[in-house]
């Protein structure tokens, strides 16, 4: 059984139809990634997943029927979004918004081992703890939203466009860390328009365009795959 399970989700604006019926899933350990252009569905899909908006169809999480959930409780049972354009709270010091990620839990003790965590995976965040967080760099705000992701202790991290309006340095260390988060033992769900650099970390990958999913492989086949290199790698 898959760690996450979604059938035929379908999500209108209106009248609109914004998911067509998406069938997809994600093993424990992987990452995978979904590419596809501007408005094809990505936050949508994601945004859905955790209940922040109304769909039909099925998700199940850890073999759990997720789709009546409220998003605290999908929290509390291990799966968290880093939402796009990071949203942290920029009137709010570095260390606050960290633990804002954890203030449902109750084990102080382990949130302290965490936030210890957070600081070694990331020493700019550590450096800069009583800062506002409105002061960092967009680079830095986006380390900043995934730390707050991590606090809640995720064993799912759905990750939504992290390299968005990032310079092609940052860019890259952004995936880094993706990776080593993955490699420390979250599972992660990457929605990405760079889709060279999301293929090159994942394990798997879908492609999704007008909200459905026209093709799904290993990655790395992916990456070669004549019609995805076309439309998503620059030919
Ligand atoms: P982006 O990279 O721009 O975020 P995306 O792949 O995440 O794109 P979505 O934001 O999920 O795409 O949008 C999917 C479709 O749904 C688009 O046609 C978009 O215009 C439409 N849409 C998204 N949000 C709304 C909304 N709140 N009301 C109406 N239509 C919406």
């Amino acid at each position: 059984m898959a760690m996450l399970e979604v059938k035929n989700l379908e999500v209108y604006y209106g009248k609109i139809k914004a998911l067509h019926g998406l069938t997809l899933s994600v093993e424990e350990g992987e990452i995978v990634s979904l590419i596809g252009a501007n408005g094809a569905g990505k936050t949508t899909l994601l945004t859905s997943i955790m209940k922040q908006i109304p769909s039909v169809g099925s998700i199940s999480f850890m073999g759990q029927d997720i789709s009546k959930m409220a998003t605290m409780d999908i929290v509390n049972l291990g799966m968290t979004m880093v939402p796009e354009g990071r949203r942290v709270f920029v009137r709010t010091s570095v260390e606050d918004n960290l633990l804002l990620g954890s203030y449902s839990r109750k084990d102080k003790a382990e949130v302290k081992k965490d936030l210890q965590m957070v600081y070694d995976m990331f020493p700019r965040l550590l450096e800069r703890r009583k800062q506002l967080a409105g002061t960092l760099s967009g680079g830095e705000q986006q380390m900043l939203a995934m730390g707050r992701a991590l606090m809640s202790r995720p064993k799912l991290l759905l990750l939504d466009e992290p390299s968005m309006g990032l310079s092609p340095k940052l860019v890259g260390q952004v995936f880094d860390t993706i990776k080593q988060i993955n490699q420390a033992g979250t599972t992660i769900l990457l929605v990405e328009q760079n889709a060279n650099q999301a293929l090159k970390i994942a394990k798997r990958g879908y492609v999704i365009e007008t909200g459905e999913i026209m093709l799904s492989d290993d990655a790395n086949k992916l990456l070669n795959d004549p019609k995805v290199k076309e439309a998503y790698l620059g030919g």
